[in-house]
């Protein structure tokens, strides 16, 4: 509780009348800390890439001096090409919570099939990842929507679902519609969300157990994630229990006319 006024003092300096008012700053004072743990946490983020990077950059360098045809090459470009590929991953994200906050994450409708939009993200993860994408239901729903938001959404999805079930390999992609809306879910069977923690899954900065994390992020994909479905006049949710997986689930309008511009 924060309070904030004047108090009135008698001839012998006690305070006999006060004025103010008192004011909850837990929320505010969360989320200053939310903030300030995040620099921490994305300064580490940052430096993990980069420091990497200048690695393969000097062996780069002394292989191409000394032994320009050493077979190592190619595993040393590959390796600095996925640490850029993370920075700009990291960057992107920063940059449009920025958008988000200034109201200016501006969609381009087109009429695309998410099914087919939904292998394109399995095939472009799966690349690097040893996990089983099972796709399950419709095979073709046209829709009206922002295909590179829809496709960022996706992207984080999985790639939280992939990230969050190290001991296990399988994760499922169910894609149903009515009339009104196509439904998307993606089910893993991996570490869970505590009950308690799943009210603030979305809030900007928010990790589970921030501090002792052992999966490398910066709190901020499940917030673009439902900016991005909210802005298209959906709806996201989340079931999950501790230990077993978790399934989070979004649901758009068919009907374009239900879609912001
Ligand atoms: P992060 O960059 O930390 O992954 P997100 O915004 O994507 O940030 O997710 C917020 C938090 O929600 C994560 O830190 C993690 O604790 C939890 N979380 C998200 N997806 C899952 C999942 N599929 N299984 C378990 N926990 C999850």
């Amino acid at each position: 509780l924060e309070v904030k006024g004047k108090a009135l003092f008698d001839e012998e300096g006690r305070a006999y009348r006060f004025s103010g008012i008192a004011q909850d700053v837990t929320e505010a004072y969360r989320l200053q800390q939310r903030k300030d743990e995040f620099i921490s946490v994305a300064s580490h983020e940052l430096k993990t890439p980069i420091t990497s990077l200048s690695a393969s950059m000097q062996i780069l360098q002394k292989l191409v001096k000394n032994d320009p045809s050493s077979e190592k090459i190619p595993t040393f470009v590959n390796k600095a090409n996925n640490n850029l590929s993370k920075l700009i991953n990291l960057l992107d994200d920063l940059l449009n919570v920025t958008k988000i906050q200034q109201g200016q994450l501006a969609l381009n409708i087109t009429r695309f099939d998410i099914v087919a939009l939904i292998r394109d993200c399995c095939d472009y993860i799966n690349f690097n990842s040893e996990h089983e994408f099972v796709l399950m239901g419709e095979d073709e729903v046209m829709i009206f929507a922002d295909y590179r938001r829809i496709y960022q959404v996706m992207i984080n999805l999985i790639g939280n679902a992939v990230k969050y079930s190290p001991q296990s390999n399988r994760v499922e992609i169910t894609v149903y519609h009515d009339e009104e809306n196509v439904t998307v879910s993606v089910r893993d069977f991996g570490i869970g969300i505590n009950p308690e923690k799943l009210p603030h899954l979305f809030d900007r900065y928010y990790r589970v157990d921030a501090f002792g994390h052992q999966f490398s992020g910066l709190g901020l994909g499940l917030y673009i994630t439902a900016e991005i479905v909210q802005r298209h006049n959906g709806k996201i949710a989340v079931d999950s229990n501790l230990g077993s997986g978790s399934n989070f689930w979004f649901s758009l309008p068919m009907d374009d006319r239900m879609v912001e511009h």
